[in-house]
């Protein structure tokens, strides 16, 4: 609900690519045990925000805070250490590490190096069958979407960062992702979801903020919120 703690929490970013503003003052807060979306239009923003949240990207002015700790100046290995984990929108997994490696080197990643989250992320995730042997190169789009994912997972984050998660993947992909993501909220883990797909993000999101030209116009529940965004969120 509203009075729910925020694990991660954003105040007052502003960003720059050289002399253009594209984040304008952005307030975001994650709760544990919720997944946010944030939506709009190309260029709005949204994978700025991202960058800013995950450590890849200095804002210019305004603050990032992990559980109350000001994590605004750390770079993004130190935040994965702490609890941040995140996909690339482009993917971004070990094309010649088998599906199972691949899986491994997020555990690694992991302060609490648990031993069994390699094996509990590939049965989630339905890779614990045998493509667990496959290298990654060659495997379809959808698979590595959940090779990406399982990475990410088994480092056991506090908060997951997802830009995109449904590029590329048909209905049925779609379908199983959502169960995965809603799970994963259900089990505390506080979500957040950058996302052209209005009907994933209706499904899935317990809070939506809709970004335009840098700033956050409107945050509400999906059914509040998405019907006055419309086609203009659409790529
Ligand atoms: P979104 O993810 O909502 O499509 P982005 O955060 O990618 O938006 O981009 C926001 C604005 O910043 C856009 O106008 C984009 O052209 C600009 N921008 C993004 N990345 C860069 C960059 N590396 N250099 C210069 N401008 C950029
Ligand atoms: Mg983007």
């Amino acid at each position: 609900g509203a009075t729910a703690p925020h694990v991660l929490e954003a105040r007052a970013l502003h960003a720059c690519y050289g002399g253009f503003t594209a984040l304008d003052g952005v307030d975001l807060g994650l709760p544990a045990g919720r997944v946010t979306a944030v939506v709009g239009p190309n260029g709005a923003g949204k994978s700025t925000l991202f960058h800013c949240l995950a450590g890849t990207l200095r804002p210019a002015r305004g603050s990032v805070r992990l559980a109350g700790r000001d994590i605004t100046r750390l770079p993004a290995h130190a935040r994965t250490r702490l609890g941040i984990a995140r996909t690339f929108q482009q993917l971004a997994v070990f094309p010649t590490l088998t599906v199972a490696e691949n899986v491994r080197v997020g555990a690694e990643q992991s302060r609490r190096g648990d031993p069994g989250a390699v094996e509990r992320t590939l049965r989630l995730l339905g890779l614990d069958g045998p493509v667990r042997a496959r290298p990654a190169a060659g495997l379809p789009t959808g698979t590595l979407r959940r090779v990406e994912l399982a990475r990410a997972l088994a480092a056991g984050p506090r908060v997951l960062l997802l830009d995109e998660p449904a590029a590329g993947l048909d209905t049925a992909e779609v379908a199983a992702l959502a169960r995965i993501l809603k799970a994963l909220a259900a089990d505390g883990t506080a979500l957040l979801v950058v996302e052209h797909d209005l009907d994933l993000v209706a499904d899935l999101a317990d809070v939506v903020h809709v970004m335009t030209a840098g700033r956050i116009v409107a945050s509400g529940p999906p059914g509040h919120v998405l019907d006055t965004v419309g086609e203009a969120n659409r790529p």
